[in-house]
C-alpha cells in the first residue's frame, strides 16, 4: 500500500513560512558533542526541497528528556551549527520556541532562510499536548510539515495538537520513506520474509512477534529475549534474562508456529556480569545454560545457523542486538549478523536505536535498504498500533479547500 498522506510536495510552500517538526534527538557524548550526525542528516532532503521552493524554513525539535525545564546541556544550539555545516548555509538559532521574540524573528525571515527553534521539551506543555502551547507554536508557520518519524508515536503538542491550527498537516520526505518501507513489511513483504529479532527484554519485543508471526516465514530470535523462549521449551537458562510472565504465552506461540521460530543452539556465557565487568567466559555445547551462568551472546553454531537461514530471503527485518554489544566480547553475534544481513540481496530493513548504532559503527549503513530513525515509533508501528502523529496527518484525496 502506498503512503496515503499528503506530503510537502502536495502543498504550495513557495515563499511561505514552513514549520517543520523534525527529530534532531542526536546522540551526545558526556561533553555534549554530537556523536552521530545521521539523525540530523536524515532531514536534509525535506529541508533542501523547502529551500528549492524558496520557503522560509522554521524547524522545531526535542532533544533528550529535560522534563519541562530549561537544561542548557540539551539546548539545540550546537545542532543548529552542525545542520548549517551539513546544509552549507547559515542556520539561525533562537533561544526559545514560542513568544514575542520568536514571532518577531520569524516574521522577518527571507525566502530560503533556515531557523531552528529551541528544544520543545523545555516546556512541559509539549509532552502534555497542551492546545495553547500548540497554538503558539503554530503561529510561526503558514504550512505545517511533520517529518519527525521518531516522535510520531507520541501525542505531543508539536506533533498532535498543533495540527488543529492548520487546514492541512503534511508529511516530510523522511516520514514518507519510513512509512513506505515499514508499511511494506506489514502489508506486502517480498517473500520469504525473515525477521531477526533480539534486544534485552522479551516484554518490549513480544508485540512484534505476536503481530508479525503470521506474516513472517521465519523468526530468528536471539539476544536477551531468547532465554524466555528456551525456558518455555524446558531448557535451563541459568541466571540469564527472563520474562517469567511470558512463558505460558510463548509456549502456546511455539506450539502453534512449529518450524517458524528459530532459536539459538548455543550461547556465550559468563559467571559474573555487571554493566561493563564480566567474569569467566565459556561457550555452551547446546542451548542449555548451567546454574550460576548467564548468556550474553549467541554462540558460533547459532551464528552459522542464523546466517544460513537468511539465504534466499526476499525481505529481512532486523530489530535488536543478539548480545550485549556494549562489550566487544559479546558483540560477535550481532556484528556477524549485521554483516550477513547487509550482504543479503533481500530488501533489508533495520529498526531500533542500538541496532542502528551497531550498523553505523560497522560503517555498513549504505548496504541496508532502510534503517529506521525511530526506535519506539518503529516498534509500535510493527506491533500494529496506531501512531497518533500519523493519524492526524491529512489523507491523500481529501480536499480540505471546500
Ligand atoms: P533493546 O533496546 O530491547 O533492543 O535492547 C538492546 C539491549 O539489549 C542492548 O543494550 C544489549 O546490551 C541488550 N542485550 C542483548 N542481548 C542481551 C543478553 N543476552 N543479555 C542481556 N542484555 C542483552
Amino acid at each position: 500500500m502506498a503512503f496515503n498522506k499528503l506530503t510537502i510536495k502536495d502543498v504550495d510552500i513557495t515563499k511561505k513560512r514552513v514549520l517543520i517538526r523534525v527529530d534532531f534527538n542526536a546522540p551526545l557524548d558526556n561533553e555534549g558533542n554530537i556523536t552521530d550526525v545521521r539523525k540530523i542528516a536524515a532531514y536534509l532532503p525535506t529541508i533542501n526541497y523547502a529551500m528549492s521552493q524558496k520557503a522560509k524554513i522554521i524547524l522545531m525539535s526535542h532533544l533528550g528528556r529535560p522534563k519541562g525545564k530549561v537544561v542548557p546541556e540539551l539546548s539545540l544550539q550546537r545542532i543548529a551549527i552542525k545542520l548549517g555545516e551539513l546544509l552549507k548555509t547559515e542556520v539561525s538559532f533562537v533561544g526559545d520556541c514560542i513568544g514575542e521574540n520568536v514571532q518577531k524573528l520569524v516574521m522577518a525571515m527571507n525566502p530560503c532562510e533556515v531557523m531552528l527553534l529551541e528544544n520543545l521539551r523545555f516546556y512541559q506543555e509539549e509532552e502534555a499536548n497542551d492546545p495553547n502551547f500548540a497554538k503558539e507554536l503554530a503561529s510561526s508557520g503558514e504550512v505545517y510539515v511533520d517529518d519527525a518519524f521518531g516522535a510520531v508515536h507520541r501525542a505531543h503538542a508539536s506533533v498532535s495538537a498543533i495540527t488543529k491550527y492548520f487546514d492541512k498537516a503534511v508529511a516530510g520526505f523522511l516520514m514518507e520513506k519510513e512509512m513506505e518501507y515499514l508499511d511494506r513489511v506489514l502489508t506486502n513483504p517480498p517473500k520469504p520474509f525473515v525477521i531477526a529479532i533480539g534486544g534485552s527484554k522479551v516484554s518490549t519485543k513480544m508485540g512484534i512477534v505476536e503481530h508479525l508471526i503470521k506474516k513472517a516465514d521465519l523468526f530468528l530470535i536471539g539476544g536477551g529475549m531468547s532465554y524466555t523462549f528456551q525456558k518455555a521449551l524446558g531448557k535451563t537458562i541459568g541466571s540469564s534474562l527472563v520474562g517469567e510472565n511470558y512463558v505460558p504465552i510463548i509456549k502456546k506461540l511455539l506450539e502453534e508456529n512449529m518450524g517458524k521460530i528459530v532459536l539459538p543452539l548455543d550461547y556465550k556465557i559468563t559467571d559474573m556480569f555487571s554493566k561493563t565487568e564480566y567474569g569467566n567466559v565459556q561457550t555452551t555445547v547446546d542451548e542449555n545454560i548451567p546454574d550460576g551462568w548467564m548468556g550474553l551472546d549467541i554462540g558460533p553454531k547459532t551464528i552459522e545457523k542464523f546466517i544460513m537461514k537468511l539465504d534466499g530471503a526476499g525481505c529481512i527485518l532486523w530489530n535488536g542486538p543478539f548480545g550485549v554489544i556494549e562489550i566487544p566480547e559479546f558483540a560477535v553475534g550481532t556484528t556477524k549478523m549485521a554483516y550477513a544481513i547487509s550482504d543479503s540481496a533481500a530488501v533489508t530493513i533495520a529498526g531500533g536505536g542500538e541496532t542502528a548504532e551497531s550498523i553505523n559503527s560497522l560503517e555498513i549503513a549504505h548496504k541496508f535498504n532502510h534503517i529506521s530513525t525511530g526506535g519506539g515509533a518503529c516498534l509500535e508501528f510493527l506491533e500494529g498500533r496506531e501512531l497518533p502523529g500519523l493519524a492526524v496527518l491529512t489523507d491523500k484525496g481529501i480536499n480540505t479547500d471546500c
